[in-house]
């Protein structure tokens, strides 16, 4: 039992049937039905390794595609594919997420065999939308479909989905109701690394925010700065172009009206008033760089020309923030300093990523395109933890408590293996 969720240590596994929820979640190439990135799927494959070691009967379940906007829907066929080379042993696919053909082919797993079902939101009740207009109860979520056709195959069921530990959906959180539940090791690992650096981080402890998900950042940076954990909170990418407005800081015009343009024009008065609270905690950018002519400009914050766009932190911002990261014990990144996707907008990015690749202090990342620029640098395996999760994460820190963790400690108190 970890943080009142029990793990894969308190079961035996052999012969069992084991239900297990996996994020294998991935940008897909539908023309050439090819996943672009396999991160999550590797990030899946100790936990899965482990059940099937143990002569369990492996059963995953994982979504693929988007939540509400229903365009990017694709079946699960190249996770089994790509889960097949990295485990080095077969796992089985099925064009069924409960039917009667999957019911089938989960009866006649052998010890140590590994089935991967279709996408689980192929059933409605597991879709973002019927989530948020329903808002069942867990208890409620165990009583749909998809949970009652399973549950009786399995003798447990194992979440190892932390980054899809915000939804509220039976896959996620209706088994526990009705199975001996555990958290795979993934999830483990995920949950119990942000925990410490929620509740007891080394100090100093600094976060860094950037990137373009605005409300994802106010709503951390408010509960960061409002519960102590953060000693400092240094600001880049369209974030920092925010609190700059805020302050009648000029960061070209072209800034101004990118931020109205994405609506983000609400924020303004909320980095205002968060600043007046938090001035001592939050840093911002002294000097910014934009492109003209293909070329990389920077000057001084407040010296901007009219009319151009703030795409990156400037130099000298960017030796400081890596000063105050080599300095940090902890360090939580979410979100690139700027338009790291294009070279002349990178240099503020890659600093800040060199200097979380070589700080002393422990540095946890999450958020697709975070993650997307320590591959590009070539630092996957120097950072301190790369967090598989983003909304989940984001949440977390947020101060939420997340649904899965929930549904999992509910579990651990009601059922008995
Ligand atoms: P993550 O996926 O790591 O959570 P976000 O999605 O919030 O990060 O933000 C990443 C995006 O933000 C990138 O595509 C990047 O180009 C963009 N971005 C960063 N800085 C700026 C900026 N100053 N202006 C506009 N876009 C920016
Ligand atoms: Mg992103």
């Amino acid at each position: 039992m970890r943080f009142g969720i029990r793990t894969l240590d308190e079961f035996s596994l052999r012969g069992k049937t084991v239900l297990c929820r996996v994020d294998m979640n991935q940008p897909v190439d539908r023309e050439k039905g090819t996943l672009k990135s396999t991160n999550r799927i590797r990030a899946c494959v100790p936990t899965i390794r482990e059940l099937s070691d143990k002569g369990a009967k492996v059963v995953l379940l994982a979504h693929q595609g988007s939540d509400i906007e229903y365009k990017n829907f694709y079946c699960t066929k190249p996770h089994a594919q790509v889960l097949s080379q990295l485990l080095g042993q077969q796992v089985q696919w099925i064009d069924d997420v409960c039917g009667p053909a999957a019911r089938q082919k989960i009866r006649e797993l052998k010890d140590g065999e590994i089935l991967l079902l279709d996408n689980v939101r192929y059933v409605s009740e597991e879709q973002t939308l019927f989530e948020m207009k329903l808002r069942l109860t867990h208890q409620q979520q165990a009583n749909t479909l998809l949970v009652q056709k399973l549950a009786p195959l399995a003798d447990l069921y194992v979440c190892d989905a932390f980054a899809a530990a915000h939804r509220d959906q039976p896959s996620l959180c209706g088994f526990q109701q009705v199975l001996p539940s555990a958290m795979g090791r993934l999830f483990e690992k995920e949950y119990c690394t942000v925990s410490q650096v929620m509740e007891a981080p080394d100090r100093p402890c600094v976060f860094v925010l950037g990137g373009a998900k605005i409300s994802d950042a106010f709503l951390m940076m408010e509960t960061v700065l409002g519960k102590g954990v953060a000693d400092q909170v240094l600001t880049g990418g369209l974030v920092a172009n925010i609190f700059l407005t805020a302050l009648g800081k000029a960061i070209g015009q072209g800034s101004v009206d990118f931020i109205m343009k994405s609506n983000y024009g609400e924020y303004i008065e909320k980095a205002g008033r968060l600043y007046e609270r938090y001035a001592d905690r939050i840093v911002l950018p002294e000097d910014l760089a934009w492109v003209a002519g293909g070329a990389r400009k920077e000057a001084p914050v407040g010296q901007l020309p009219e009319g151009v766009s703030a795409v990156d932190i400037g130099s000298r911002t960017a030796a400081r923030y890596d000063a105050a990261i080599r300095a940090a014990k902890t360090v939580f990144v979410n979100g690139p300093m700027g338009v790291f996707e294009q070279a002349p907008s990178e240099y503020g990015t890659k600093t800040v990523w060199n200097a979380l690749a070589q700080t002393e202090g422990f540095a946890v990342l999450g958020g697709g395109d975070s993650i997307t620029a320590t591959e590009k640098y070539g630092l996957t395996e120097r950072m301190g933890y790369i967090c598989t999760g983003g909304g989940a994460l984001i949440r977390f820190l947020s101060g939420e408590e997340l649904p899965v963790v929930k549904a999992l400690r509910h579990g651990a108190e009601i059922m008995k293996e």
